[in-house]
Protein backbone atom coordinates (compact mmCIF):
# COMPACT_ATOMS: atom_id res chain seq x y z
CA UNK A 1 0.00 0.00 0.00
CA UNK A 2 0.99 3.66 -0.88
CA UNK A 3 -0.19 6.34 0.92
CA UNK A 4 -0.04 9.81 0.15
CA UNK A 5 0.39 12.40 2.91
CA UNK A 6 -0.70 15.99 2.10
CA UNK A 7 0.91 18.49 4.25
CA UNK A 8 4.12 18.26 6.43
CA UNK A 9 3.13 19.90 10.15
CA UNK A 10 2.70 18.09 13.07
CA UNK A 11 -0.32 15.93 12.44
CA UNK A 12 1.26 14.58 8.61
CA UNK A 13 4.62 13.81 9.94
CA UNK A 14 3.96 11.71 13.05
CA UNK A 15 1.78 10.27 10.77
CA UNK A 16 4.72 8.74 8.30
CA UNK A 17 6.42 7.97 11.29
CA UNK A 18 2.98 6.19 12.38
CA UNK A 19 2.68 4.10 9.13
CA UNK A 20 6.25 3.44 8.80
CA UNK A 21 6.13 1.50 11.63
CA UNK A 22 3.75 -0.68 10.37
CA UNK A 23 5.49 -1.64 7.23
CA UNK A 24 3.38 1.20 5.28
CA UNK A 25 5.01 2.93 2.70
CA UNK A 26 4.00 6.89 2.61
CA UNK A 27 5.47 10.32 1.08
CA UNK A 28 4.61 13.54 2.83
CA UNK A 29 3.91 16.61 0.28
CA UNK A 30 4.09 19.83 1.63
CA UNK A 31 3.57 22.78 0.66
CA UNK A 32 6.64 25.59 1.62
CA UNK A 33 9.62 25.12 -0.41
CA UNK A 34 12.11 24.70 2.67
CA UNK A 35 10.84 22.81 6.32
CA UNK A 36 11.72 25.18 8.68
CA UNK A 37 11.42 24.54 12.21
CA UNK A 38 8.79 27.78 12.78
CA UNK A 39 6.31 28.18 15.83
CA UNK A 40 6.72 29.26 19.72
CA UNK A 41 5.67 26.50 22.25
CA UNK A 42 3.39 24.03 22.29
CA UNK A 43 2.22 21.34 24.34
CA UNK A 44 2.28 17.40 24.28
CA UNK A 45 0.23 15.59 26.53
CA UNK A 46 0.59 12.39 28.11
CA UNK A 47 -1.66 10.64 25.84
CA UNK A 48 0.36 11.46 22.75
CA UNK A 49 3.51 11.41 24.67
CA UNK A 50 2.65 7.86 25.31
CA UNK A 51 1.83 7.38 21.47
CA UNK A 52 5.80 9.41 20.56
CA UNK A 53 7.31 6.96 22.90
CA UNK A 54 5.94 3.98 20.90
CA UNK A 55 7.51 5.32 18.31
CA UNK A 56 10.91 5.86 20.11
CA UNK A 57 10.95 9.44 20.37
CA UNK A 58 10.07 9.95 23.81
CA UNK A 59 13.60 10.40 25.28
CA UNK A 60 14.72 12.44 22.63
CA UNK A 61 11.41 15.21 23.16
CA UNK A 62 11.54 15.06 26.92
CA UNK A 63 15.40 16.20 26.32
CA UNK A 64 14.09 19.00 24.06
CA UNK A 65 11.28 20.10 25.96
CA UNK A 66 10.40 20.64 29.57
CA UNK A 67 8.26 18.04 31.71
CA UNK A 68 5.48 20.14 32.90
CA UNK A 69 4.40 19.96 36.65
CA UNK A 70 2.11 21.94 37.02
CA UNK A 71 -1.06 23.32 35.48
CA UNK A 72 -2.16 26.91 37.74
CA UNK A 73 -4.95 29.34 37.66
CA UNK A 74 -4.76 32.99 38.23
CA UNK A 75 -7.13 35.98 38.42
CA UNK A 76 -6.52 38.65 36.72
CA UNK A 77 -5.02 40.19 40.31
CA UNK A 78 -3.14 37.06 40.49
CA UNK A 79 -4.90 35.11 43.17
CA UNK A 80 -4.82 31.16 42.70
CA UNK A 81 -8.19 29.82 41.17
CA UNK A 82 -6.93 26.47 40.60
CA UNK A 83 -3.55 23.94 40.64
CA UNK A 84 -3.11 20.30 39.72
CA UNK A 85 -0.22 18.77 38.96
CA UNK A 86 0.68 17.62 35.87
CA UNK A 87 2.60 14.65 34.20
CA UNK A 88 4.51 11.94 36.22
CA UNK A 89 4.10 14.02 39.42
CA UNK A 90 0.08 13.87 38.78
CA UNK A 91 0.60 9.73 38.33
CA UNK A 92 0.27 9.63 34.57
CA UNK A 93 2.99 6.73 33.52
CA UNK A 94 4.35 9.32 30.21
CA UNK A 95 5.09 13.10 31.50
CA UNK A 96 3.73 16.11 29.92
CA UNK A 97 6.01 17.84 27.69
CA UNK A 98 6.07 21.73 27.05
CA UNK A 99 8.35 22.25 23.75
CA UNK A 100 8.99 24.57 21.02
CA UNK A 101 7.14 23.55 18.01
CA UNK A 102 9.61 24.26 15.64
CA UNK A 103 12.19 21.73 18.15
CA UNK A 104 9.30 18.84 18.13
CA UNK A 105 8.75 19.58 14.19
CA UNK A 106 13.05 19.17 13.43
CA UNK A 107 12.61 16.01 15.84
CA UNK A 108 10.03 14.20 13.77
CA UNK A 109 11.34 15.97 10.64
CA UNK A 110 15.03 13.73 11.41
CA UNK A 111 13.42 10.50 12.14
CA UNK A 112 11.28 10.96 9.14
CA UNK A 113 14.92 11.18 7.77
CA UNK A 114 16.32 8.23 9.51
CA UNK A 115 13.47 6.07 8.96
CA UNK A 116 11.91 6.32 5.61
CA UNK A 117 14.74 8.47 3.83
CA UNK A 118 15.21 11.90 2.69
CA UNK A 119 13.22 11.77 -0.13
CA UNK A 120 9.97 10.76 1.73
CA UNK A 121 9.16 14.76 2.02
CA UNK A 122 8.99 17.06 -0.75
CA UNK A 123 8.77 20.10 -0.34
CA UNK A 124 7.17 23.23 -2.83
CA UNK A 125 4.40 20.85 -3.12
CA UNK A 126 1.32 22.77 -2.65
CA UNK A 127 -1.84 20.41 -3.27
CA UNK A 128 -4.37 22.16 -5.62
CA UNK A 129 -6.87 18.82 -6.12
CA UNK A 130 -7.44 15.46 -6.26
CA UNK A 131 -9.31 12.41 -7.18
CA UNK A 132 -9.80 8.70 -6.78
CA UNK A 133 -10.36 6.89 -9.82
CA UNK A 134 -9.99 3.62 -9.92
CA UNK A 135 -9.07 2.33 -6.26
CA UNK A 136 -6.27 5.06 -6.40
CA UNK A 137 -6.20 8.37 -5.40
CA UNK A 138 -4.75 10.74 -7.51
CA UNK A 139 -3.20 14.08 -6.19
CA UNK A 140 -1.99 17.24 -8.00
CA UNK A 141 0.40 19.50 -6.95
CA UNK A 142 1.66 23.21 -7.67
CA UNK A 143 4.99 25.05 -6.78
CA UNK A 144 5.24 28.14 -4.93
CA UNK A 145 4.83 30.01 -7.77
CA UNK A 146 1.60 28.30 -8.54
CA UNK A 147 2.64 25.83 -11.58
CA UNK A 148 1.89 22.76 -11.63
CA UNK A 149 4.47 20.60 -10.40
CA UNK A 150 3.28 16.96 -11.00
CA UNK A 151 1.13 13.76 -9.63
CA UNK A 152 1.08 11.25 -6.96
CA UNK A 153 -0.63 8.11 -6.92
CA UNK A 154 -1.38 6.52 -3.58
CA UNK A 155 -3.96 3.78 -1.94
CA UNK A 156 -4.95 6.37 0.62
CA UNK A 157 -4.83 10.05 0.76
CA UNK A 158 -4.74 11.76 3.63
CA UNK A 159 -5.31 15.61 4.34
CA UNK A 160 -2.94 16.88 6.87
CA UNK A 161 -2.57 20.31 5.56
CA UNK A 162 -3.72 22.22 8.64
CA UNK A 163 -6.59 25.02 9.46
CA UNK A 164 -6.56 25.64 6.04
CA UNK A 165 -7.05 22.57 4.69
CA UNK A 166 -7.35 22.43 0.72
CA UNK A 167 -8.49 18.64 0.91
CA UNK A 168 -11.04 19.58 3.25
CA UNK A 169 -12.10 22.26 1.22
CA UNK A 170 -12.56 20.03 -1.73
CA UNK A 171 -15.37 18.38 0.78
CA UNK A 172 -17.03 21.46 2.24
CA UNK A 173 -16.59 24.11 -0.49
CA UNK A 174 -17.16 27.44 0.74
CA UNK A 175 -16.75 26.84 4.09
CA UNK A 176 -15.33 29.28 5.90
CA UNK A 177 -12.84 29.43 9.27
CA UNK A 178 -14.99 30.77 12.30
CA UNK A 179 -13.53 33.80 14.13
CA UNK A 180 -14.57 34.89 17.43
CA UNK A 181 -13.26 38.66 17.28
CA UNK A 182 -10.60 38.48 19.64
CA UNK A 183 -6.72 38.18 19.07
CA UNK A 184 -3.58 36.56 20.46
CA UNK A 185 -0.28 38.37 20.99
CA UNK A 186 2.21 35.49 21.14
CA UNK A 187 6.11 35.21 22.13
CA UNK A 188 8.93 33.68 23.65
CA UNK A 189 11.79 35.36 25.57
CA UNK A 190 14.59 34.34 27.95
CA UNK A 191 13.44 34.75 31.48
CA UNK A 192 14.16 33.17 34.99
CA UNK A 193 12.19 30.76 36.42
CA UNK A 194 8.72 30.80 38.28
CA UNK A 195 6.80 28.83 40.81
CA UNK A 196 7.81 25.49 39.81
CA UNK A 197 10.18 26.12 36.95
CA UNK A 198 7.55 23.82 34.97
CA UNK A 199 4.70 25.70 35.62
CA UNK A 200 1.80 26.62 32.49
CA UNK A 201 -0.43 29.00 33.82
CA UNK A 202 -3.62 30.80 32.59
CA UNK A 203 -4.00 34.28 33.79
CA UNK A 204 -7.36 36.83 34.11
CA UNK A 205 -10.81 35.15 32.23
CA UNK A 206 -12.36 35.09 28.65
CA UNK A 207 -11.84 38.57 27.57
CA UNK A 208 -8.51 38.85 28.15
CA UNK A 209 -6.41 36.45 29.40
CA UNK A 210 -2.58 34.97 29.33
CA UNK A 211 -1.12 31.67 28.90
CA UNK A 212 2.80 31.03 30.29
CA UNK A 213 4.67 28.33 30.07
CA UNK A 214 8.88 27.72 29.90
CA UNK A 215 9.15 25.13 26.80
CA UNK A 216 13.12 25.00 26.97
CA UNK A 217 15.49 25.06 29.80
CA UNK A 218 18.94 27.53 29.09
CA UNK A 219 22.55 26.89 30.06
CA UNK A 220 22.82 28.55 33.39
CA UNK A 221 19.06 28.44 34.67
CA UNK A 222 17.11 30.96 32.30
CA UNK A 223 13.84 28.98 30.71
CA UNK A 224 12.84 30.44 27.25
CA UNK A 225 9.43 30.99 28.26
CA UNK A 226 6.62 31.08 25.69
CA UNK A 227 3.53 33.23 25.85
CA UNK A 228 0.19 34.03 24.36
CA UNK A 229 -2.22 36.80 25.65
CA UNK A 230 -5.87 37.16 24.30
CA UNK A 231 -7.68 40.56 23.61
CA UNK A 232 -10.57 41.87 21.78
CA UNK A 233 -9.38 42.26 17.93
CA UNK A 234 -8.34 46.19 17.68
CA UNK A 235 -8.81 48.05 14.16
CA UNK A 236 -6.16 46.92 11.18
CA UNK A 237 -5.92 43.70 12.33
CA UNK A 238 -4.33 40.41 10.07
CA UNK A 239 -6.67 38.84 7.48
CA UNK A 240 -7.72 35.89 9.07
CA UNK A 241 -5.74 33.37 7.09
CA UNK A 242 -2.81 34.24 8.92
CA UNK A 243 -1.01 32.35 11.21
CA UNK A 244 1.80 35.10 12.54
CA UNK A 245 2.37 38.78 11.61
CA UNK A 246 3.95 41.21 13.73
CA UNK A 247 2.15 42.98 16.08
CA UNK A 248 2.53 46.10 17.44
CA UNK A 249 4.22 45.11 20.58
CA UNK A 250 3.72 48.51 22.70
CA UNK A 251 -0.08 47.96 22.09
CA UNK A 252 -0.21 44.30 23.58
CA UNK A 253 2.52 45.12 26.41
CA UNK A 254 -0.13 48.09 27.48
CA UNK A 255 -3.08 46.18 27.58
CA UNK A 256 -0.96 44.27 31.04
CA UNK A 257 -0.76 46.86 33.05
CA UNK A 258 -0.91 46.16 36.45
CA UNK A 259 -0.20 42.37 35.83
CA UNK A 260 2.82 42.22 38.28
CA UNK A 261 2.38 39.42 40.64
CA UNK A 262 4.00 38.15 43.56
CA UNK A 263 5.02 34.68 41.73
CA UNK A 264 5.44 36.27 38.12
CA UNK A 265 5.56 40.08 36.38
CA UNK A 266 3.50 39.59 33.45
CA UNK A 267 3.96 42.96 32.33
CA UNK A 268 7.54 42.67 32.41
CA UNK A 269 7.88 39.01 30.26
CA UNK A 270 6.14 40.86 27.65
CA UNK A 271 7.78 43.88 27.74
CA UNK A 272 11.03 42.28 27.66
CA UNK A 273 9.73 39.95 24.70
CA UNK A 274 11.88 40.69 21.33
CA UNK A 275 9.44 40.35 18.80
CA UNK A 276 5.53 39.94 19.55
CA UNK A 277 3.31 38.21 17.12
CA UNK A 278 -0.39 38.15 16.43
CA UNK A 279 -2.81 35.55 14.82
CA UNK A 280 -6.62 35.90 14.82
CA UNK A 281 -8.37 33.14 16.95
CA UNK A 282 -10.13 30.86 14.52
CA UNK A 283 -11.56 27.90 14.36
CA UNK A 284 -13.96 25.91 12.12
CA UNK A 285 -17.02 24.47 12.77
CA UNK A 286 -17.32 20.54 13.44
CA UNK A 287 -18.47 18.45 10.65
CA UNK A 288 -19.95 15.51 9.99
CA UNK A 289 -17.76 13.26 7.99
CA UNK A 290 -13.90 13.53 7.70
CA UNK A 291 -13.31 9.99 5.66
CA UNK A 292 -14.41 9.79 1.77
CA UNK A 293 -13.61 6.38 0.37
CA UNK A 294 -9.67 6.46 0.33
CA UNK A 295 -9.53 9.91 1.42
CA UNK A 296 -9.45 11.16 4.78
CA UNK A 297 -8.35 14.07 7.20
CA UNK A 298 -6.34 14.35 10.33
CA UNK A 299 -5.28 17.03 12.76
CA UNK A 300 -6.14 20.60 12.02
CA UNK A 301 -8.20 19.72 8.42
CA UNK A 302 -9.98 17.40 10.48
CA UNK A 303 -10.87 19.40 13.74
CA UNK A 304 -9.17 23.13 13.94
CA UNK A 305 -10.02 24.27 17.17
CA UNK A 306 -8.98 27.41 19.89
CA UNK A 307 -6.01 26.87 21.48
CA UNK A 308 -7.31 26.20 24.97
CA UNK A 309 -6.60 22.82 27.23
CA UNK A 310 -3.35 22.69 24.77
CA UNK A 311 -4.79 20.04 22.96
CA UNK A 312 -4.18 20.61 19.36
CA UNK A 313 -0.78 19.00 18.59
CA UNK A 314 -1.39 16.45 20.84
CA UNK A 315 -4.71 15.55 19.28
CA UNK A 316 -2.50 15.50 16.08
CA UNK A 317 -0.48 13.06 16.71
CA UNK A 318 -3.47 10.71 18.33
CA UNK A 319 -5.17 11.06 15.22
CA UNK A 320 -2.29 8.95 12.98
CA UNK A 321 -1.89 6.35 15.82
CA UNK A 322 -5.54 5.39 15.51
CA UNK A 323 -5.32 6.03 11.79
CA UNK A 324 -2.45 3.41 11.67
CA UNK A 325 -4.15 1.34 14.02
CA UNK A 326 -6.96 0.73 11.81
CA UNK A 327 -4.88 0.98 9.33
CA UNK A 328 -3.91 -2.99 10.68
CA UNK A 329 -6.74 -3.75 11.40
CA UNK A 330 -9.13 -3.42 8.83
CA UNK A 331 -7.93 -4.55 5.10
CA UNK A 332 -10.47 -2.53 3.10
CA UNK A 333 -8.75 0.89 3.16
CA UNK A 334 -12.26 2.77 2.86
CA UNK A 335 -13.12 0.94 5.57
CA UNK A 336 -9.90 1.49 7.76
CA UNK A 337 -10.81 5.55 7.29
CA UNK A 338 -14.16 4.82 8.52
CA UNK A 339 -13.03 2.84 11.47
CA UNK A 340 -10.59 5.81 11.84
CA UNK A 341 -12.76 8.74 11.83
CA UNK A 342 -15.82 6.73 13.99
CA UNK A 343 -13.29 6.18 16.68
CA UNK A 344 -12.33 10.34 16.98
CA UNK A 345 -15.02 12.48 14.79
CA UNK A 346 -17.56 12.65 18.13
CA UNK A 347 -14.88 13.22 20.74
CA UNK A 348 -12.72 16.06 18.92
CA UNK A 349 -16.58 17.51 17.56
CA UNK A 350 -17.16 17.77 21.07
CA UNK A 351 -13.67 19.45 21.62
CA UNK A 352 -14.11 22.31 19.54
CA UNK A 353 -17.57 23.30 21.16
CA UNK A 354 -15.84 22.88 24.79
CA UNK A 355 -12.95 25.22 23.50
CA UNK A 356 -14.96 27.64 22.35
CA UNK A 357 -16.96 27.61 25.61
CA UNK A 358 -13.47 28.04 27.29
CA UNK A 359 -13.14 24.13 28.14
CA UNK A 360 -10.90 23.65 31.38
CA UNK A 361 -10.23 27.18 31.70
CA UNK A 362 -13.82 28.35 31.85
CA UNK A 363 -13.50 28.70 35.71
CA UNK A 364 -11.77 31.55 35.16
CA UNK A 365 -14.63 33.28 33.65
CA UNK A 366 -16.60 32.23 36.21
CA UNK A 367 -14.48 33.53 38.90
CA UNK A 368 -14.40 36.83 36.87
CA UNK A 369 -18.25 36.78 36.80
CA UNK A 370 -18.77 36.18 40.83
CA UNK A 371 -15.83 38.08 41.94
CA UNK A 372 -14.51 40.85 39.59
CA UNK A 373 -12.83 42.22 42.41
CA UNK A 374 -10.69 38.94 43.72
CA UNK A 375 -11.79 36.82 47.10
CA UNK A 376 -10.36 35.89 50.51
CA UNK A 377 -10.89 32.03 49.65
CA UNK A 378 -11.80 31.04 46.19
CA UNK A 379 -14.01 27.85 47.74
CA UNK A 380 -15.77 31.62 48.56
CA UNK A 381 -16.51 31.72 44.82
CA UNK A 382 -15.91 28.09 43.21
CA UNK A 383 -16.91 25.02 45.03
CA UNK A 384 -14.03 22.07 45.09
CA UNK A 385 -16.07 20.09 43.88
CA UNK A 386 -16.85 22.61 40.61
CA UNK A 387 -13.26 23.22 40.39
CA UNK A 388 -12.50 19.51 40.34
CA UNK A 389 -15.12 18.55 38.28
CA UNK A 390 -14.87 21.09 35.67
CA UNK A 391 -11.00 19.86 35.38
CA UNK A 392 -11.63 15.85 35.38
CA UNK A 393 -14.67 16.32 33.07
CA UNK A 394 -12.06 18.09 30.27
CA UNK A 395 -9.16 15.51 30.14
CA UNK A 396 -11.65 12.76 30.85
CA UNK A 397 -13.37 14.11 27.47
CA UNK A 398 -10.09 14.80 25.61
CA UNK A 399 -8.99 11.41 26.49
CA UNK A 400 -5.98 12.20 28.55
CA UNK A 401 -7.31 11.15 32.06
CA UNK A 402 -4.89 9.52 34.17
CA UNK A 403 -6.56 6.09 34.19
CA UNK A 404 -7.50 6.15 30.21
CA UNK A 405 -3.89 7.37 29.45
CA UNK A 406 -2.03 4.65 32.15
CA UNK A 407 -4.91 1.74 31.47
CA UNK A 408 -4.72 1.52 27.81
CA UNK A 409 -2.14 0.03 25.30
CA UNK A 410 -0.36 2.18 22.34
CA UNK A 411 -3.18 2.30 20.14
CA UNK A 412 -0.65 0.63 17.73
CA UNK A 413 0.60 -2.49 19.33
CA UNK A 414 3.12 -4.12 17.29
CA UNK A 415 2.86 -7.89 17.35
CA UNK A 416 6.68 -8.09 18.61
CA UNK A 417 5.62 -5.47 21.45
CA UNK A 418 2.58 -7.12 22.47
CA UNK A 419 2.28 -9.00 25.67
C1 LIG B 1 4.17 27.74 10.71
C2 LIG B 1 3.31 27.21 11.84
C3 LIG B 1 3.60 27.63 13.15
C4 LIG B 1 2.81 27.16 14.21
N1 LIG B 1 3.13 27.54 15.48
C5 LIG B 1 2.42 27.06 16.53
C6 LIG B 1 2.77 27.39 17.87
O1 LIG B 1 3.71 28.14 18.13
N2 LIG B 1 2.02 26.86 18.88
C7 LIG B 1 0.96 26.03 18.64
O2 LIG B 1 0.32 25.56 19.59
N3 LIG B 1 0.61 25.69 17.38
C8 LIG B 1 1.31 26.18 16.32
N4 LIG B 1 0.95 25.82 15.04
C9 LIG B 1 -0.24 24.96 14.84
C10 LIG B 1 -0.01 23.54 15.31
O3 LIG B 1 1.13 22.99 14.71
C11 LIG B 1 -1.24 22.73 15.01
O4 LIG B 1 -2.37 23.35 15.60
C12 LIG B 1 -1.20 21.30 15.55
O5 LIG B 1 0.07 20.85 15.83
C13 LIG B 1 -1.84 20.32 14.55
O6 LIG B 1 -0.91 20.11 13.49
P1 LIG B 1 -1.31 19.92 11.97
O7 LIG B 1 -0.19 19.15 11.36
O8 LIG B 1 -2.68 19.42 11.84
O9 LIG B 1 -1.29 21.40 11.38
P2 LIG B 1 -0.03 22.32 11.04
O10 LIG B 1 1.04 22.12 12.05
O11 LIG B 1 -0.59 23.67 10.83
O12 LIG B 1 0.54 21.73 9.66
C14 LIG B 1 -0.15 21.81 8.41
C15 LIG B 1 0.89 21.74 7.31
O13 LIG B 1 0.24 21.61 6.04
C16 LIG B 1 0.88 22.45 5.10
N5 LIG B 1 -0.09 22.76 4.04
C17 LIG B 1 -1.13 23.61 4.08
N6 LIG B 1 -1.82 23.59 2.92
C18 LIG B 1 -1.17 22.69 2.12
C19 LIG B 1 -1.43 22.22 0.78
N7 LIG B 1 -2.46 22.64 0.04
N8 LIG B 1 -0.56 21.30 0.25
C20 LIG B 1 0.49 20.83 0.99
N9 LIG B 1 0.75 21.26 2.25
C21 LIG B 1 -0.07 22.16 2.81
C22 LIG B 1 1.32 23.64 5.93
O14 LIG B 1 2.36 24.37 5.29
C23 LIG B 1 1.77 22.98 7.22
O15 LIG B 1 3.12 22.60 7.19
C24 LIG B 1 1.72 26.28 13.96
C25 LIG B 1 1.43 25.88 12.65
C26 LIG B 1 2.23 26.32 11.60
C27 LIG B 1 1.92 25.87 10.18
Amino acid sequence: MQVTIVGGGIAGLSCALSLHQIGIECRVYEAVPHLAPLGHGINLQPNAVRELTALGLGETLAAAGILTQELAFFNKHGQQIWTEPRGKGAGYRWPQISISRGKLHEILLGAIGERLGARAVVPGHRLTSFEERSGKVIARFADPAGNPVGEAEGDILIGADGIHSSVRQQFYKGEKAVFDGYLHYRGIVEAEPYLTGASMVVVGHRHHRAIIYPVTKLPGGKVMTNWLAYTKIPPGSPPLEAWDTAADKQACVDQFKGWSFPWLDVHALFAATPQVLQLPNVDRDPIPRWSFGRVTLIGDAAHPMQPVGAQAGSQAVVDGRVLAASLMAVADPAAALTRYQDQRIAAMNDMIIRNRNLGLESILQTAEERAPDGFRRINDVLSQEELESTAFNFKKAAGFDIETVNSRDSFVEMPAQAG
